[in-house]
């Protein structure tokens, strides 16, 4: 009977707990035995009661509650070949061969690195006494699969991440709820959305609230004229009747030299052009709640692929993470998508702002 463990780790976002459900229900409906991993990487360094068999009805209700029932966390000792020994050490002693890791880009590269160390690992718990070769023989092979959980959508091989779309719908709705007061006193709001080096939720929600201007990482603002073009993107749509402003700024937004275009600086502007201004952070508001419609159906099919992934592999077959292109539900290697996303971060660094903007698929705001 094979034996899969499910965890959540990272940043949480809206539609783990859907992708979580399905991984346990598909799992149990081919006959495996499922267990969540809970606290991210720290359940698997620590065990014991944090490794839990799952039932049908455990997950029952999940597809409607927010953030990650499983828990999830940052765990530096999983950094560690130590942590991820005892890590090893509570899978085979749960008699689990099979990972499925809902997550970001960092929780999926320590995933990946799990799995090739894997045999390694094995090895050294068997010269330290802890099982003999006969109990480790079933515990070869460690098959690793990757969902992308995470609001920012930053995630190379993968149209949409579960809880992007969440993410995006709450924003619309606090604008929406801005731009109302803001028409009713003629002021302006300067609002700050997450996305550290992504800036989708940033663009998408300025466009589906039709904001003045919008700032984002990938696209950085020209330091010697983006003030002035600010000012003069602002001031017409005023003369044309507009009786609020609105700019939204991706919290890593930048300028060409790489400095930060803050919140403040922003309002800084719009303060010069004589506009009454606040600034709202919208905060962790944007990662909580219930998942849209759209991300629970995310979560669901791929959570259902990644066991139907776990079950298809063999050895010699990469980890792959599970994706949707083009609305198919797709699998493809881990390592290539985690090393394409981390090339956007690469050419935002080295001021190749088209590659990024290209790389992130995000070239219709030429
Ligand atoms: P988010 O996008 O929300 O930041 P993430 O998965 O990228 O999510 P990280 O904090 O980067 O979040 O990673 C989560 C956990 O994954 C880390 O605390 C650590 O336990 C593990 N991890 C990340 N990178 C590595 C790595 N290179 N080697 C081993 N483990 C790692």
């Amino acid at each position: 009977k094979k034996k899969i463990a499910v965890m959540t780790s990272g940043g949480d976002s809206q539609g783990m707990n859907a992708a979580v459900r399905a991984v346990v229900r598909a799992g149990i409906f081919h006959g495996c035995d499922v267990f969540a991993v809970y606290e991210g990487y720290s359940g698997l360094v620590h065990g014991k009661d944090l490794i839990k068999k799952m039932e049908w009805e455990d997950v029952r209700g999940w597809l409607a509650l927010g953030g990650t029932l499983i828990g999830t966390a940052r765990c530096a000792e999983f950094r560690e070949r130590w942590g991820r020994l005892a890590g090893a050490k509570n899978m085979i002693t749960n008699g689990i061969d099979a990972l499925v890791v809902c997550g970001g880009d960092g929780s999926l590269t320590g995933a990946d690195l799990f799995r090739a160390e894997w045999p390694s690992l094995v090895e050294e718990l068997v010269r330290k006494g802890e099982f003999t070769e006969e109990e480790v023989a079933p515990y070869k092979h460690l098959t690793i699969v990757g969902l992308v959980g995470s609001i920012d959508n930053d995630m190379s091989g993968t149209d949409s991440t579960i809880g992007a779309n969440s993410s995006l719908e709450r924003i619309r709705e606090m604008v929406d709820y801005i731009d109302a007061t803001a028409t009713s006193h003629s002021r302006a709001f300067v609002v700050e959305v997450m996305g550290r080096h992504c800036g989708w939720l940033a663009l998408n929600a300025g466009i589906a609230t039709g904001a003045d201007y919008i700032f984002i990482p990938e696209r950085a603002a020209n330091p010697l004229t983006w003030k002035e073009e600010l000012k003069e993107v602002c001031r017409r749509h005023r003369e044309k009747g507009r009786r609020k402003t609105t700019v939204i700024v991706a919290e890593g937004a930048l300028d060409s030299d790489l400095r930060p275009i803050t919140s403040e600086d922003v309002k800084n502007v719009l303060v010069d052009l004589g506009l009454d201004t606040r600034i709202t952070t919208l905060g962790h508001v944007q990662r909580g709640g219930t998942a849209v419609a759209s991300d629970r159906l995310l979560a669901t099919l791929q959570g259902v692929e990644a066991v139907k992934a776990v079950l298809d592999l063999t050895p010699e077959d990469p980890s792959p993470l599970i994706g949707i292109l083009e609305n198919k539900i797709v699998r493809q290697p881990l390592v290539d998508a985690v090393k394409l996303t981390k090339s956007v971060a690469t050419a935002i660094e080295s001021k190749d702002f088209d590659k990024a903007i290209s790389l992130r698929n995000t070239d219709f705001i030429e």
